[in-house]
């Protein structure tokens, strides 16, 4: 038990067999190819307490061509934290794209801020300090907003996912697309309850029920992508 615990938990950011195989594909595609204003980011963040909570690089390089496939213009983020994923996602959308920027607390993006403004990218950017619900509620209340939406972000309290999906299957128009990140749980969805360490233990019940609950929604079509910490890709389907 423990050792299947330490195999699933002990690897920063990545799923896969071994420390040595993501950094490969760090050093091999990710990194010469990242962005110089996301690099930047990365190292502002690495100060912060919680540093490991921004996106890992290669999980925002999926993200990067989804977006490009799909021409995402009008985008939202729910959890920007200090900001990686969403100065990914500013750098992508065309110079008039627009993203709704929405977290509850305000002080770790003050941190990666300065890198999105001199990034030349933060009028793409509507930041709205607020409980996302909240949020997604006054969103829903305007109509012209309905099905307005390419593409959506979901990266913060996990107990929220299902109250986000419901909306945002209104926001996102059809053939847009929905990521729900951390959906793998640090592998702990796959592990017998007791196996699990106590501060797993909350996120893996919600997670495995979501997961389940997505898998059986017929108004998406889904892939569930083992980079990162699981990310979820749904494309709306009606
Ligand atoms: N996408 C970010 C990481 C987000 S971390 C990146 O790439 O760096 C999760 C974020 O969700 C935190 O900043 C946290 O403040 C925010 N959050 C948590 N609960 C929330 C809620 N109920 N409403 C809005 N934001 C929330
Ligand atoms: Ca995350």
């Amino acid at each position: 038990m423990e050792e299947k615990m330490k195999a699933a938990l002990n690897y920063d950011k990545a799923l896969l067999q071994s420390k040595e195989l993501y950094q490969y594909i760090l050093d091999t595609s990710v990194y010469p190819n990242e962005p110089e204003p996301l690099k930047e980011l990365r190292e502002v963040s690495a100060s912060h307490p919680s540093y490991w909570m921004g996106t890992a690089p290669d999980a925002g390089q999926l993200m990067g061509i989804l977006l490009k496939l799909i021409n995402a213009k009008r985008t939202i983020e729910i959890g920007v934290f200090t900001g990686y994923s969403l100065l990914l996602t500013a750098l992508t959308i065309p110079e008039d794209g627009k993203i709704i920027a929405i977290d509850v607390d305000c002080e770790a993006y003050e941190m990666g801020f300065p890198v999105i403004k001199k990034a030349g990218v933060e009028h793409k950017v509507d930041f709205i300090k607020s409980e996302a619900l909240r949020a997604l509620d006054d969103l829903m209340a305007n109509l012209d907003d309905e099905g307005s939406f390419d593409f959506a972000f979901v990266d913060a309290d996990k107990i929220n996912y299902l109250n986000y999906h419901e909306r945002l299957m209104k926001l996102v128009k059809v053939g847009g697309l929905v990521i729900y990140d951390n959906t793998l749980w640090r592998g702990s969805v796959a592990m017998p309850e007791d196996a699990v360490g106590e501060k797993y233990k909350e996120g893996r019940k919600l997670l495995i029920e979501f997961n389940n609950l997505l898998a059986n929604d017929a108004r998406v079509q889904i892939c569930h992508a083992s980079i990162g910490d699981g990310m979820t890709i749904c494309r709306r389907l009606h």
